[in-house]
């Protein structure tokens, strides 16, 4: 059993918004459909899908480097810095990605950092109604500090790490 540390998603959140190309436009619709509730939070999404929708609602999206050009592996970065709060990603399960690697290592880092993550529209219309989108939000995540520091340790003793 691994050592937690309780992590608080605040009430204002930063949403992370990504969509595979033959996804964008659910995710438009999406995003038209649920534009007043995602107007308080901070918004944020791959390069491609920022700008669109930036474009078509004029909402603020900070726009990070498209998908296929580490986007993806940006959002994962942020998410590990406890910036990003939850996370809209509907991708495509049809369609061979070159940036496979990138997607599963998103899903993955989301899991670890047990932030919400919605994969396809129902799921992301459950999450943005939910309550818990406009209040502070603890849970426990595993105490990476003290993973950090028990494997130093046993390094410097001499353990196989
Ligand atoms: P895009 O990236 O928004 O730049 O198209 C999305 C993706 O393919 O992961």
């Amino acid at each position: 059993m691994y050592q937690t540390v309780a992590l608080t998603l605040p009430a204002k959140k930063t949403i992370a918004l990504i969509a595979h190309d033959n996804k964008k436009a659910d995710m438009l619709a999406w995003v038209k459909a649920n534009r007043d509730r995602l107007a308080g939070h901070t918004l944020c999404g791959t390069g491609t899908t920022a700008r669109i929708i930036a474009d078509e609602t004029g909402l603020p999206v900070r726009a990070y480097n498209s998908g296929p050009l580490g986007g993806d592996q940006q959002i994962g970065a942020r998410i590990a810095e406890g910036q990003i709060d939850c996370v809209i990603f509907f991708w495509d399960p049809l369609t061979a990605q070159p940036h496979d690697p990138d997607v599963k290592a998103l899903l993955r880092i989301a899991l670890v950092y047990d932030i919400p993550i919605a994969n396809n529209p129902a799921t992301a219309d459950f999450l943005i109604r939910s309550p818990l989108m406009e209040a502070a939000y603890t849970r426990p995540v595993q105490n990476f500090q003290a993973t950090a520091e028990a494997r130093a340790a046993a390094y410097a003793a001499g353990d196989q790490l």
